[in-house]
């Protein structure tokens, strides 16, 4: 939104909500998802996209295909119908790939989030005697922490000289760039992997994992990012930023379902490299001779090369669903427009309507934000998790991080301006 449109004193009517969903070119995508009721019938505001995106209908389409399909053709599901099982992933490869900015031979949708982290350190993080660190975030999400700490006693290694931490200075929330220079500057021959998010989930800052990379990179440092609140929120080009690996989740922003099968890049310059160690399964096997069932491994020169098991095809089809329905959005180009769109305008009514009884910790910069705002109530003798069950009973979705944050999410796909509207509305009312 122009600054214009900051100042035009119909902002905080509903009437100026409803202008702007009338001129959102991609209004219609709701129709496309199930927005869960309130008791009374209405439609939640849901803004919890950042923790479990809503059900697109494209989604439960191609999940009840697939049941019919095993219900039908029992084994032979494998090999017949219009989405044969054995190639599932395959048809996901092309829209995961233009999600994340990456050839399509550099992804694939495979296992879960965690234990891909864990899959991708067995071959980015081979420590030396020389180059041992692991340098993560402070506030990372705990269980990357858990998978870095637990990496690095899996090789012996002592976790508190072994873990770096770029923390927030004192009394700030978010990190700053000459802190992690300092850190590389000082200890980068010693470091051999940096694992950052590419969105903080509690602040949701945008790192810019293009300098991150290069920093570290021109020290041999390796670098990951997780991508949990990166993917489907920002546009991302982990090839042309040279990113060593990322993996993320694909029931946030990917509104795949609950637990769904998650997504991982290796870069091309690492694909092709069949000596790089990695914790092997059969699924990362050469397809021309896997069912000969012979014992020497062959690595697919792609990222399926890190594939273990034939994937869990019921959820490959809700995320078949999902890439479908961001497809008919045009792609993440429209819908990062619109995000940035929806979330000024929150910034902005905020500010009209709530002024500093609200600070809000994330960026304000569209480049170093996605669609989540992290809000905290700044009024004396407030609480904040009592403000959020407030919400909570007048029909808005949010979520509650401790120790003292309210997350939104507005996301392009199913949240509309009026919702956004409803929620600074009823926001005020239980202040
Ligand atoms: C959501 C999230 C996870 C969750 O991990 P799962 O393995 O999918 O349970 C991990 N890390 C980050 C940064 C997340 O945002």
């Amino acid at each position: 939104m122009t600054n214009e449109t900051t100042l035009d004193k119909n902002i905080t009517t509903l009437a100026f909500a409803k202008a702007l969903d009338a001129a959102d070119p991609i209004a219609n995508m709701r129709e496309h998802f199930s927005i869960p009721k309130q008791a009374s019938g209405e439609n939640e505001y849901y803004f919890t996209g950042n923790s479990l995106g809503l059900q697109p209908k494209l989604a439960r389409e191609a999940v009840i295909e697939l049941l019919d399909a095993w219900q039908q053709r029992g084994v032979k599901g494998h090999f017949e119908g219009d989405y044969p099982w054995m190639p599932y992933h395959e048809f996901l490869t092309e829209q995961a790939a233009e999600i994340v900015g990456a050839l399509p031979k550099e992804v694939v949708m495979m296992n879960s989030l965690t234990a891909n982290l864990h899959f991708m350190m067995a071959s980015f993080y081979q420590p030396t005697q020389q180059r041992s660190k692991i340098l993560i975030e402070d506030h990372a999400f705990p269980s990357d922490h858990y998978a870095v700490e637990s990496q690095l006693k899996h090789h012996n290694k002592n976790v508190d000289d072994n873990l770096l931490l770029w923390t927030p200075r004192a009394g700030e929330e978010l990190l700053n760039y000459d802190d992690l220079w300092q850190i590389i500057e000082q200890h980068g021959d010693e470091i051999a992997l940096i694992l950052l998010p590419g969105v903080q989930y509690y602040t949701g800052q945008v790192l810019d994992m293009k300098r991150i990379t290069e920093v570290a990179q021109a020290k041999g440092i390796k670098v990951g990012f997780d991508l949990a609140h990166a993917a489907g929120n920002i546009e991302l080009s982990l090839h042309d930023w040279q990113v060593d690996f990322a993996c993320w989740c694909s029931y946030k922003y990917l509104n795949s379902g609950a637990g769904s099968i998650a997504g991982c890049f290796v870069h091309q310059k690492h694909v092709e490299n069949t000596e790089l160690n990695r914790l092997a399964g059969w699924w990362g096997h050469d397809k021309s001779s896997r069912f000969k069932m012979e014992n020497t491994f062959k690595p697919i020169p792609s990222a399926e090369g890190w594939q273990l098991s034939n994937p869990p095809v019921l959820s490959l089809a809700a995320v078949r669903g999902s890439f479908d329905t961001i497809k008919l959005a045009g792609g993440m180009k429209p819908l990062r427009e619109k995000s940035l769109k929806l979330s000024q305008y929150l910034i902005d009514l905020i500010a009209a309507e709530l002024g500093s009884k609200i600070r809000i910790i994330t960026p304000l910069e569209n480049s170093q934000r996605g669609c989540q705002l992290s809000l905290m109530v700044n009024v004396t003798g407030l609480d904040g998790k009592a403000m959020y069950n407030a919400l909570e009973e007048n029909g808005v979705t949010t979520d509650w991080r401790e120790p003292n944050v309210i997350r939104v999410a507005p996301v392009p796909l199913y949240n509309s301006f009026q919702d956004v509207y409803h929620f600074v509305r009823i926001l005020k009312e239980c202040i």
